[in-house]
This record gives C-alpha cells, structure tokens and sequence, in this order.
C-alpha cells in the first residue's frame, strides 16, 4: 500500500533528482491547490524546464504519455509514479478545444498563465513548500472564489471544455464563480457543443460525483451549458427538482450506481428514445442497461402496492435492490421505501425456499414436449412460490401436473 505521506516523498525525490542536475522543477496544478486546502492530493504533476528526452534520459524507468504535450511519466517506484512536465506555452486554439501549438518554454510564469484557473496555476517550491504565485491563485483560494487566470472570455473562446470544468471545480470545493467568470460561461455555453461527447460525459460524471452535484446541475441550467449539450437530442432538462434529486442520491453506493440514478433522474419523464439518447452519449453497455432498467421499473418501485405479491417478492429479492431504494431515496418517495421495508421484513419472517424448485429436466422427465410451453409452466411454478402457496419440489410437480391435465 502506498500512503499519501510515501506519495509526497516520491514526488519531492523525482523534483530533487531534477534539480541535482541543473534543472528547475516545481509541484503544480491541482496538488498544490489541494495541499494548500489540506485536502490529500491523489497525484503529483512536477514542472521543469527540462525537455522530454532530458527527463526521460535522467530517469531509469519513463514513458511519454502526451509526448505532444511534453508529458514524461516517471516510475520512481512500484506504484508511485508521476508525470513530469516540461514549461510550455499555446496558441492558436481554431479548434476550441486542444491548441495548434504548443511550445516548450524556459519560463515557469509563462507556463502557469496557459493554466485554466488561479487556484489551479500555483506552484510549489517541492522541498521547502514556498508557493510561487504569478496569477493571485493564494488569495482566490482563501476567498472561495474560481476565477479564469487572465481574460475570461479568451480562455473559453480558447478551450470550451473548461466552461464545464468551471462548473466542476465551483461544485466540488463548493467556490463561487467568479461573476467575470460566470459571464464568460454564459456567453459561450451554446458552443459547448464543439467538444465531443466523450469528454462532455466524462466532465458531467465528474460533476455527479463532486459533494455538490445538484449546485454543479443548477449551474450547468443556469448559465445554458445544459441546454447546449442536450439539444441536439431533442431534450430540454429541467433545472430545480433535478438538481435536488441528484443531491439525494445516497453516497455510499458505488460510483457506477450512483451515476447510473443520476441519470435515470435526468431523464426522467422525457419523451424521447431513452435508450437511444444514452447510447448517442456513449455510455458503456453495462450503465445503459442499469439506467434503462431504473427507468423502466420507475412505476413499479414507486407503487408497489399496485403490484402483485409475486412481483413485489421478484423485486424485494433482485440483487440490485440496493440500487433501486437509492433511486426511490432521489426521487423521494420515503412512503415506497417504507413499503419494501415491510416487504423484506415479511421475508424474513417467512424465508422462501431455495429456488428454483423445478427445471426443465423435470419438465422433461414427466414427458412434456419442449417448446415455449417450459417457459410459462416455470413462471407460473414461479410465481406460486413467491406467494407460499407451494414449498416443495413434489408440490411443484404436482402443480405443473395440474397445469398440463
Ligand atoms: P483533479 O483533482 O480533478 O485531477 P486537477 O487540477 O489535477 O484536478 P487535471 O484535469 O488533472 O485537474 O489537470 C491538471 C492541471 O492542468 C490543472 O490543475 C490545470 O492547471 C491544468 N489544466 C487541465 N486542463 C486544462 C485546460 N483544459 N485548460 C487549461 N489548463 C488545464
Ligand atoms: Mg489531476
């Protein structure tokens, strides 16, 4: 197990073997931000002004990540690793999303002022922990606020992705855009579209998964970041109750389930092809099918009283009940969960036997033929044993007898 403390150490050794040869090398971006706000970096990115094949010959065990972006990742040891990058600078975004050019540079100001916001372009002195701040980033941590490192609106004309990143970062350490900021998004939100839907998701899940996903959701209504992402499918997102749903989905699922609900609410009572909206999003398979499942059960877990016993038995005994209770939690029906607690509490008391009784080798052995017929003599032998009516493998027998006669 690597502890944070052994991570810190690797990443001061890899900025002193740096600087043992000449070379400048500093802690920046997003774990500098985060020790400065006591919070536990999960990775270290070093700066230097040594070029990609400088690094990768200082270093015994490299490989380049963004070879284009000057990005060398150094094994320092079994699972401490950390990418080392050289200062750069950009130009010319025509894309709206990566810049034309990059170019390495000798000067460490210029690097951090390519960075997207103050409070993520700070460096740290690796030894001494002296912070080298060039774009006020210290004062807009200290004041909660997220503010663009130089002129707004350039910056997302620039790169779009890092409107929706505005939205995250605010979301997650619970920092107010900056009101120049905030206007920038807004003016530019409806070109959120140039980004492919691959990056948007992967941003929209990130925000699902801050502390504050339903502020990240109002926002991303608020400033029309929402509506450019899903018009072309032909959806308009409401704003409150789904930002409210979202903050109510339980935190102690697994982030998989918990995106998958936080889906299920967004699109819940859309009139569209459900499942082809998700699959133009380009979900994986396995979260498309969880989310569709949620959507398709939606009426069945939120009345259950409208459904048979054996149907509610199916229900209280699926492996993803977990999941589906948080989904009633985001949609906050209290008086549905309080229902399937009863119903579990019935099972208990009166446990099922181990199912399923019968199979179609015992359907064979008393000589029907096969053919669709097996499916419904088991449903129907089923569901007799979800209501207790039968317990048995000979009173299952007996029954599919009846059945046939
Ligand atoms: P997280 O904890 O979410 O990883 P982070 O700050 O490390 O936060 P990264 O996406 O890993 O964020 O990026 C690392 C750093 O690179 C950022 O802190 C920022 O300085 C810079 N950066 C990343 N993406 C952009 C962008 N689109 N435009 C400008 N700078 C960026
Ligand atoms: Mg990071």
């Amino acid at each position: 197990m690597i502890t944070s403390d052994s991570l810190l150490e690797g990443a001061k050794e890899v900025a002193r073997k740096l600087r043992d040869h000449g070379f400048e090398s500093y802690f920046a971006g997003g774990c500098v931000r985060d020790l400065l706000l006591g919070q536990e970096p999960k990775d270290y990115d070093i700066v230097t002004d040594a070029t990609p094949d400088q690094v990768t010959a200082l270093f015994k065990r490299t490989f380049e990540v963004g070879a284009a972006f000057g990005v060398v990742r150094v094994l320092w040891s079994k699972g401490r690793e950390y990418e080392v990058a050289t200062y750069r600078t950009e130009a010319l975004y025509t894309d709206g999303r990566r810049p034309d050019v990059v170019a390495y540079s000798k000067s460490k100001e210029e690097d951090v002022t390519r960075r997207d916001f103050t409070i993520n372009a700070l460096l740290m002195e690796p030894v001494s922990g002296e912070i080298l701040d060039f774009v006020g980033g210290r004062a807009d941590l200290a004041a909660q606020i997220l503010r663009a490192v130089g002129d707004p609106e350039e910056r997302f004309k620039e790169d779009k992705l890092r409107m929706l990143r505005a939205v995250r970062f605010s979301a997650r350490l619970g920092f107010a855009i900056e009101p120049r900021t905030r206007a920038a998004v807004a003016k530019h939100a409806a070109e959120i579209g140039v980004v492919s839907v691959e990056r948007i998701v992967m941003e929209l899940h990130a925000l699902f998964l801050t502390e504050r996903p339903g502020q990240g959701w109002r926002d991303l209504v608020e400033l029309g970041l929402a509506i450019g992402i899903f018009k072309t499918f032909g959806f308009e997102p409401p704003g409150e109750i789904t930002a409210a749903r979202l903050d109510r989905i339980p935190r102690e699922l697994s982030p998989e389930a918990r995106l998958s609900i936080a889906w299920a609410v967004i699109l819940d009572g859309a009139e569209l092809d459900l499942e082809e909206l998700l699959r133009s999003l380009k979900l994986s398979r396995e979260m498309i099918r969880s989310t569709m499942n949620l959507l398709r059960r939606a009426e069945a877990l939120a009345s259950p009283e409208r459904l048979r016993l054996a149907d509610r038995v199916r229900i209280a005994i699926d492996p993803e009940l977990p999941v589906y209770l948080a989904y009633l939690s985001a949609l906050d029906h209290a008086g549905a969960i309080a229902r399937w607690h009863q119903e579990f509490e019935a099972l208990a008391r009166d446990p099922l036997p181990p199912l399923p009784l019968i199979g179609g080798a015992d359907l064979k052995a008393l000589g029907i033929p096969q053919g669709p017929r097996y499916k419904e003599l088991l449903k129907a032998v089923e569901t007799e044993t979800l209501e207790r009516r039968i317990r048995t493998k000979e009173e299952a027998i007996e029954l599919v007898r009846s059945l046939i006669a």
